[in-house]
């Protein structure tokens, strides 16, 4: 098994047996390098290689496969939002490593508020940072801004957020700060 298959499965659980992709392709097109340009194999019905598509395609899974919290609305093509790990092999800071990465979809229209939210609930409980992009920017949503900045600085937490402050430390192990 691939070693981010591994990171997948670890920190947005394993592939739920109930959960389908159906008519969804969100990441045929989404995760193609140039992101938005659909792969060559994209057909109207899906993918035109499906008994001999490759084998990242048959192994990977966005985290509505995974979490079982994220309700069916949350399937992307319904959503327009894609949730997956992303990985940093450059990061400025410990938060871009490795990280869930909530992007808005090109074209898919106005985001519905409520299942953002949804959405957003299902993954910032963990230590694991979350963004959101929409293509032009890229903001950390978890965790929140004043957490971020006491980690990433290093200064003395508030009592608090002393507790939080010391988890994120302690999980990253890049500062030696009490906090
Ligand atoms: S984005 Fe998710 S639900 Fe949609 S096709 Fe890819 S893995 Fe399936
Ligand atoms: S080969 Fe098929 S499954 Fe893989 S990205 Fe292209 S269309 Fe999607």
């Amino acid at each position: 098994m691939e070693p981010e298959t591994d990171i997948e499965t670890t920190l947005l659980g394993p592939v739920l047996p109930n959960r389908a992709c159906g008519d969804c392709t969100m990441c045929c097109t989404v995760l193609k390098k140039p992101g938005g340009v659909p792969c060559v194999h994209l057909g109207s019905h899906g993918c035109s290689i499906h008994a001999v598509r490759p084998t990242i395609c048959r192994t990977w899974f966005c985290a509505w496969r995974r979490v079982a919290s994220m309700p069916e609305e949350a399937r992307p093509d319904r959503s327009g939002l894609l949730v997956s790990l992303n990985f940093n092999r450059e990061p400025q800071n410990c938060f871009e490593g490795v990280s869930i990465n909530v992007r808005a979809v090109a074209g898919s229209g106005a985001i519905d508020k409520t299942i953002a939210a949804v959405i957003l609930d299902s993954v910032c409980d963990q230590l694991v940072p979350v963004w959101f992009s929409d293509g032009s920017r890229k903001m950390l949503m978890h965790p929140e801004q004043d957490v971020a900045s006491l980690v990433l600085s290093g200064a003395p937490a508030p009592a608090h957020l002393h507790e939080e402050v010391a988890a994120w430390r302690e999980r990253y192990g890049v500062f030696t700060s009490n906090g």
